[in-house]
Order: C-alpha cells, then structure tokens, then sequence
C-alpha cells in the first residue's frame, strides 16, 4: 500500500509498504479513505520529537471503512465507517474507566522510553515515534487500529467525510482547551495560534457561553478565519505589547482565562523568543515557550491557563512565581479524544458547528511531501491539508 513516511528531518516520502495486519484479537484493519495532517506533525517533520526512525508512517487524523475485525472485538464490525481517535486507549485501565484515555496505562509497550526521558509516559499515539509506542499512522491507505472497540466512533450513513474527520483530533483538542477554561458567562478568552486547533478553541469557547474572544497570530488568513468565527483579533506583530493590550481590552483586568495553542515552536520578536530559538537550534534546550509565558503574564488573577499546545521537555525562565501569586488555574494535555468523539458528533450533526471550514487542501496522497513542505513554511495559504484517499 501507499503510505506517507517519515524519512529525517524535513523529509517525507510516499513509499509503498507492507499492508497491515490483524495482530491481537482486539484490532480491526481499516481502509482509509479520508486522513489530515495536523500541526503536531510538524513537530515531527522539523525533528523536535526524539525516536522517530526513518520509514515510520506518519499521520494521526484518520477515518475509513473497516475491513476486518479480531476475533474479540465486540462493538465494530466489517463495513462500519469509523473515525479513529489519535490516542490510544486500552479500554480497561483505571485511566480509561475514568475517560482520561491520553494516559493509558496498557497502549504504550515503549513507555520507559518516556519515562526516562520526561519522567512519565502517556498512551500510545498514532504515528507519532517510538516513545509512544511506534504505531503505524494513518496517513496510509490501510490502518491497523488496536482495541478497536474503545478506540473508534461509527459515523451514520449520510455524513460527508470532511463534516467528521476533525473528530479524530483537533476539535475536541480545541473543546477540551475550551472546557478546561471553566468558562462562565460574560468571560472573555483569549487565544494564542489561530491555527485549526485555535480556530477550533473559539468556536468551542463560544458554544460553551464565552462572551468575547480574543485570538492571537500573525498570518492574516488565519486571523481571518477568527474572526468569521466571531473572535476580535490581534496581529503580534504590529502589537509588540501584547499582554498590556490584553489588558486594556478587558479593562485593566486580563482574559478571565488564556488559551496557548501554539506549543513548543512558537515564533515571535521577543528577547526570549530569540533566546529560545537559539538555545532550541545547538539542542541546549527542548522547547520555545514564548507563548505560555504571555499567557500567564497576560490571564487575570484567579484565572485560568488552558495549554493544549504540545510541549516536549523542561521550559526555560517559566514565570511561575506569576503563576502561583496570581492564584492561576493550569490545566494541559494531550486530548482524551474518545471521550468527546460522541457528544461533539451530536453537536455536528444538530448543525452547531461544521468543523469542515478550516480545510484549504484537498490533495491525494502522492502531493504528501509537497503539502508537508507548503504547510511548514507557508501558514498564510496552508491552514489545514486533507488526503483523499479515493
Ligand atoms: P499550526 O502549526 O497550524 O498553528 C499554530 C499557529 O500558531 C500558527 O498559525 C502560528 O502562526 C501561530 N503562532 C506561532 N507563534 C505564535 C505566537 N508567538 N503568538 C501567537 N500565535 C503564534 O498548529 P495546530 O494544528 O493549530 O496545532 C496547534 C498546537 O496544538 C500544536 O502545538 C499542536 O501540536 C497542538 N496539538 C495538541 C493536541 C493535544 O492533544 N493537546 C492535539 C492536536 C494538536
Ligand atoms: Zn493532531
């Protein structure tokens, strides 16, 4: 079969490889038929996530039709189509029981890797490095889906791929961001990163009482797009100051909570920035985190910082003594996915939100490498890139 592999830094190519197979009587095979590349696999293509080795199929926004089913998987079956969860979840796990599926004790075999490296491992991902388990991605024309029961939801007859595929991934990372926020009517959230996570935090905040929104970038089609979701919006570069213009904003008293979905690469003029990007290039440090530090700097007293961004080792000059005099609430993580795939289905389906409005490619999986490349470097004409598999 055709896949998108991982092949060194910067380097993705299609590749024909060996076709999953059934490997434990709780897996299912599917055939993919729509996939998306999302911002964390950018961390990955700029060579920021340790373990990845070269042929590795990348991909974690996936759905399809599933093709065969082991011999102990009860709820899914041949035919069905499903929308597969980035993260894995055994099901069983006292984790899992309490839906806190992206901390799987069972679907991570590699978890000593990150334990020795951060000090403590999360569940398997899809396409996304050894530490996490090694598992094949979805950006493929076959998928192998482990525990397939836990880790799948089955979409009606009826519904366009593109309404749904967002499920797998970056719309309840942004609900879940939004959720985390505690938001109360008449609060107002402001929103680092307008890209499809972001985009999807305003619109979530909004379905979840948020008064205002305020988002946060620098590409002009992005900022866009917020503001069609109804967000006022900044530009940080022609705003250097952003935390005083937070500020003045809401009346000298900050966003009642503050939202970073950017993560580990952010960009930016600040001193620290500058700092972070040098330290990140000779590998004295893992991680640029300019935008969290405004967020706390920025968020009110008392209020919340939500961090849905992925971050990957120790942060350097982390304003924590704002944090804790402020009495801020932090509240972070990778998405347990499975646990909104059902509830923001519903929501799609009763037509409060199309999550299919921040697609700007469609490609076939031959145009991978190219699209990778686009979307890296090219933010203003590239915001969200879907592989038609047929
Ligand atoms: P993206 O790369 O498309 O978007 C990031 C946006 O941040 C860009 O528009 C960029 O211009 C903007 N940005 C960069 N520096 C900034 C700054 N200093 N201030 C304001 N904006 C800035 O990525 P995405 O797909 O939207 O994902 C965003 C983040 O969420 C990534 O770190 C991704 O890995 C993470 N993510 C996390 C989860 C999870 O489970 N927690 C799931 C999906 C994605
Ligand atoms: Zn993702």
């Amino acid at each position: 079969m055709k896949a998108l592999t991982w092949e060194g830094k910067h380097s993705i190519a299609v590749k024909n490889v060996h076709e999953p197979t059934i490997l434990n009587p709780l897996d299912a095979i599917v055939k993919v038929t729509t996939a998306a590349i999302c911002g964390s696999d950018l961390h990955l293509y700029n060579g920021y996530i340790p373990t990845m080795r070269k042929g590795d199929i990348m991909g974690h926004e996936t759905m399809g039709e599933v093709m065969e089913v082991g011999s102990m998987v009860k709820n899914i079956k041949v035919g069905d189509r499903i929308v597969i969860p980035f993260d894995i979840g055994c099901g069983h796990c006292q984790h899992c029981q309490d839906e806190e599926y992206s901390v799987c004790d069972n679907s991570n075999p590699n978890f000593i890797i990150p334990e020795k490296l951060y000090g403590h491992s999360g569940a398997g991902l899809f396409g996304y490095s050894h530490m996490y388990g090694g598992y094949a991605g979805g950006q493929a024309e076959y998928i192998r889906v482990p525990y397939v029961d836990t880790n799948s939801l089955v979409i009606p007859p009826g519904i366009d791929d593109e309404k749904v595929l967002f499920l797998s991934d970056i719309f309840p990372t942004g609900y879940m961001a939004a959720e985390n926020c505690n938001i109360k009517p008449g609060d107002t959230v402001a929103i680092w990163g307008a890209g499809p996570v972001g985009l999807m935090a305003i619109k979530s905040a909004f379905l979840l009482g948020a008064e205002r929104v305020i988002a946060i970038d620098h590409v002009p089609a992005r900022l866009k797009l917020a503001q069609d979701c109804g967000a006022e919006i900044i530009n940080y570069e022609d705003i250097d100051a952003i935390t005083d213009q937070l500020s003045f904003l809401t009346g000298g008293r900050g966003p009642d909570s503050c939202i970073d979905a950017v993560g580990m690469e952010a960009h930016g003029h600040t001193i620290l920035n500058a700092i972070d990007t040098v330290k990140q290039k000779i590998k004295l440090g893992t991680d640029r985190p300019d935008v969290l530090r405004r967020a706390i700097q920025s968020c009110r007293e008392g209020g919340t910082v939500s961090v849905p961004g992925v971050y990957g080792g120790l942060l350097d000059k982390f304003p924590f003594g704002a944090a804790f005099g402020k009495g801020l609430t932090m509240k972070m993580g990778q998405t347990h996915t499975q646990k909104y795939m059902k509830p923001l289905l519903d929501r799609i389906l009763n037509d409060d939100i199309d999550p299919s409005f921040i697609i700007s490619h469609r490609i076939d999986i031959d145009k991978g490498p190219d699209a990778y490349e686009g979307f890296n470097e090219e933010k203003d004409e590239y915001i969200k890139v879907v592989i038609k598999m047929q």
